[in-house]
């Protein structure tokens, strides 16, 4: 069975082209040019005894002509765990922070590719799986491998000590690889919510683990820095 996309963008040029690419890959997409028709086809297939199934992913962009889409994901976090990947031309890191933290799955600035696009829906939809099932808790790419459950982690078939706190800050990386994870969720899940604030810690924690796991500190492919935002690590293409 196709998995099933809402699509809400209100360009109309847009919208058909990012239907088209995600047709193409398989995905059966339901578009949506307003607010009102996101809300409408939403909570249609939430419903129980629909025919329509519910929705596997939506993608939502930020400026729709009756209103902001971030209050959408506030209807969709109340209703589902359905995953929300966000497009958007706006820049502002802040905002970014905000949706990301208000329960957004991952966040795409216009222009982005076709592929860029593709690979953040599966990534997102992957997560979707593993909140139902289980935890991601093993890693492998960049010549590194990571096993959240041994503890262990050996970079080009040596084996790579860690302190706790550089393994805990890891792990959150690890549980969402793929997906940009926001300063505030990694110092809060690593040091406690009173610091959410410190992002010092995180710099240098994040200096620590890619002298230890990169094999170019100074130019990284696995940890990697969303200006602003938070950090990332690295799927292998
Ligand atoms: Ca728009």
């Amino acid at each position: 069975m196709n998995l099933r996309v809402l699509l809400v963008e209100d360009d109309p040029e847009l919208r058909t082209t990012l239907r088209e690419v995600m047709r193409v890959e398989g995905y059966e997409v339901a578009p949506a040019a307003s607010l009102a028709d996101a809300r409408t086809q939403f909570s249609h297939a939430q419903a129980q005894g629909q025919e329509r199934r519910a929705f596997d992913l939506v993608v939502l962009d930020l400026g729709l002509p009756d209103g902001e889409g971030r209050d959408f994901l506030a209807t969709v976090r109340h209703q589902s765990a359905c995953p929300v990947l966000i497009v958007s031309a706006r820049h502002d890191d802040s905002q970014k922070i905000g949706l990301l933290d208000a329960g957004a799955d991952d966040y795409l600035v216009k222009p982005f590719s076709a592929g860029e696009l593709l690979a953040r829906m599966r990534v997102a939809l992957r997560h979707r799986g593993r909140r139902i099932e289980s935890a991601l808790t093993c890693f492998s790419g960049h010549g590194v491998e990571i096993d959240l459950a041994r503890r262990a982690v050996v970079r080009d078939g040596r084996p790579v000590h860690l302190t706790p706190n550089e393994l805990t800050l890891l792990a959150a990386l690890v549980r969402n690889t793929g997906r940009v994870v926001t300063h505030r969720q990694l110092l809060s899940e690593v040091w406690g919510p009173g610091h959410a604030a410190d992002t010092h810690y995180l710099r240098l924690y994040m200096a620590q683990l890619r002298a230890k796991l990169e094999a170019e500190p100074a130019n990284p492919q696995l940890l990697l820095t969303e200006t602003g935002v938070g950090y990332r690590l690295a799927e292998e293409r």
